[in-house]
């Protein structure tokens, strides 16, 4: 069984859950021009629901 973590809050859950694929490229944080090749060729699978939280502007305590 294949299980995913969220990049956004950590949790794990099953590919059937609702979630969605982010490609590392797009990803604000690897916009880095040295970023690592590996991470080019990764992407991140979040929550639907911590996905929207983060473009809609929420944040977490730091
Ligand atoms: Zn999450």
């Amino acid at each position: 069984m294949t299980t995913l973590y969220c990049a956004i809050c950590g949790n794990r859950f099953e590919p059937d859950d609702d979630h969605m694929w982010i490609d590392a490229e797009r990803k604000p944080r690897t916009c880095h021009p040295t970023a690592p090749l590996y991470e080019a060729d990764a992407e991140y699978a979040f929550h639907v629901d911590c996905w929207e939280r983060e473009t809609s502007g929420w944040r977490a305590p730091a």
